[in-house]
């Protein structure tokens, strides 16, 4: 049997049918109880914007889902990262974006962001009390450090833009609205672990195990990653996927980007050629996850690439006089949705499939472990495509 290392949707079952079959309910379900409180601040947030011209208007959704983020990151983080006396923060956020867009340079840069991560900012302990009603000064210190880590650059973009909105407002208001946040990120962390715990399952006992495992890497914080963090990149993923639908289905060619992880054979004896994209899998193993999407996409048309975990998207991005290409990303739960944030600001009509379990070598397991995606998600994906 495969070993799952922290999660897996096709616990117990043959696939992960059931899984999408119950995330779909879910999504459902969190979108109904923020209706009350966050929808009504996420209208009032898109007036803000509409009135400065600040952005292209997004689906209210998209939103809602940032509010939710901004809760349950702040609940997970914001303890630890207040704690933080001097840090780099804008050199290490520079480091970060560096990476994307020089992938030679990458392990060095990632050797050096490991050890400033560790030593500058996660200084091992945390507030003892919680603070829901921060003040800005606070917010931006968060935002900064979440800018820094280079996991949540994308998450720290859109808070500062409601960062700026709640600085206009009263300061009864804005109290209002931060004690929706506290009580939806309660709410949310009680629900989601009584529907999606049974997928999660490994996520703490992997956390005790791993404690000095991630000392020193750049990948300490994306590996670590809480149970809580875990469900909201699932729900995550489902409601990105409901709001960026309608941009998807109107697009002319189809891209699927899978992570190397997929491959059936190490990364030496893999076969796959470099283009400027990424890989092109050369089908030289049979039962290889990547050779089979691959030749599904010579009957459905779509092409597949393997591309490197944090490798810059905004290559992605349609060109002027070429034909509007759509992306249907896969990643494991902890960086899809940071993917699917930033494809957005680039403006790539995408959708996103999770690996049904992670595995990669690099990150999660000492020999690997190939990954694999839902195909029956996929093709519902590809059928949503205007004809
Ligand atoms: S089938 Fe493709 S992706 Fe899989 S190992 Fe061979 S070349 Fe690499």
């Amino acid at each position: 049997m495969r070993e799952t290392i922290t999660y897996s949707i096709t616990e117990r079952q043959k696939n992960s049918e059931e899984y999408y079959r119950k995330i779909g309910i879910f999504a459902s379900e969190v979108l109904n109880e923020a209706s009350a409180t966050l929808t009504p601040v996420a209208k009032e947030f898109v007036k803000y914007i509409e009135e400065f011209n600040l952005e292209q208007v997004r689906k209210l959704e998209e939103y809602v889902l940032e509010l939710i983020s901004f809760g349950i990151l702040w609940h997970t983080y914001a303890g630890l990262t207040l704690e933080v006396k001097h840090a780099p923060l804008i050199t290490l956020s520079k480091m970060a974006e560096w990476r994307k867009k020089r992938q030679r340079l990458k392990p060095a840069i990632d050797f050096f962001r490991g050890i400033m991560l560790t030593v500058l900012l996660l200084p091992g302990k945390k507030r003892k009390t919680e603070i829901n009603l921060p003040n800005f000064e606070q917010i931006d210190k968060v935002c900064s450090w979440f800018e820094a880590t280079g996991e949540f650059r994308e998450e720290a973009l859109r808070f500062i833009r409601w960062r700026a909105f709640w600085s206009t407002l009263k300061r009864e208001r804005f109290e209002k609205i931060l004690t929706s946040i506290a009580l939806f990120t309660r709410w949310f962390e009680r629900r989601s672990l009584e529907v999606l715990g049974e997928y999660t399952k490994n996520v703490e006992s992997f956390l005790e195990k791993s404690k000095t495992r991630y000392r020193w890497r750049e990948d300490r914080i994306s590996c670590t990653r809480t149970r809580l963090e875990y469900h909201l990149n699932m729900i995550g993923a489902e409601i990105m996927n409901l709001a960026f639908q309608d941009d998807f289905i109107n697009t002319e060619i189809t891209s699927v980007l899978v992570p190397g992880c997929m491959r059936g054979r190490p990364f030496e004896e893999c076969e796959a050629v470099k283009v400027k994209e990424g890989l092109k899998c050369r089908g030289c193993l049979s039962k290889c996850h990547v050779n089979q999407l691959k030749k599904m996409g010579e009957r459905k048309n779509f092409d597949v690439f393997i591309i490197p975990h944090a490798s810059d998207l905004s290559l992605w991005a349609s060109k002027p006089g070429r034909l509007k290409r759509g992306v249907i990303a896969s990643a494991c739960v902890t960086t899809l949705v940071e993917s699917g944030w930033e494809l957005k600001r680039y403006g790539v009509p995408a959708q996103c499939v999770l690996l049904d379990y992670n595995g990669c070598k690099k990150h999660w397991h000492h020999k690997g472990i190939p990954t694999q995606l839902n195909v029956h998600e996929l093709k519902r994906i590809l059928n949503s495509k205007k004809q």
